[in-house]
């Protein structure tokens, strides 16, 4: 049933996604593979994420967000640009729209007239 399975929507990302924070095995792990990108978005005492680490203000979004059009239905779906180095609790998330029936088409023109 489509609506049991991701839709690719974003909404996680642009809300729940945007008050998150690295935890130790993320700044491990980031480290061991040279991910080092990520450290321009990370709060170097608070260890919060999608910050201008150099400013300390928030971002509008998380920069590793990508969007795209399906060429199945030409719909703007939204992805991650760092889905194997992604933080844990973006890796953890558990979806309940996924549960309750993610309302896709209100979603999709929510952020496409935004983004
Ligand atoms: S909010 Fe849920 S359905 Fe939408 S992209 Fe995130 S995980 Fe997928
Ligand atoms: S890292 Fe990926 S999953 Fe996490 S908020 Fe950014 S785009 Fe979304």
């Amino acid at each position: 049933m489509e609506d049991q399975i991701c839709q690719q929507c974003g909404r996680c990302c642009f809300t729940e996604g945007m008050s998150i924070s690295a935890t130790q095995d993320d700044l491990e792990r980031w480290q061991s593979i040279g991910f080092d990108d990520i450290l321009k978005y990370l709060h170097p005492e608070t260890k919060e994420l999608w910050v201008d680490a150099g400013t300390g203000k928030k971002l509008k979004m998380c920069p590793y967000i990508r969007e795209a059009c399906r060429l199945s239905d030409q719909r703007i779906v939204f992805f991650c640009g760092i889905q194997d180095m992604k933080p844990e609790k973006c890796a953890a998330y558990h979806c309940l729209r996924v549960e309750l029936g993610c309302n896709i088409k209100e979603i999709s023109s929510e952020f496409s007239e935004d983004h």
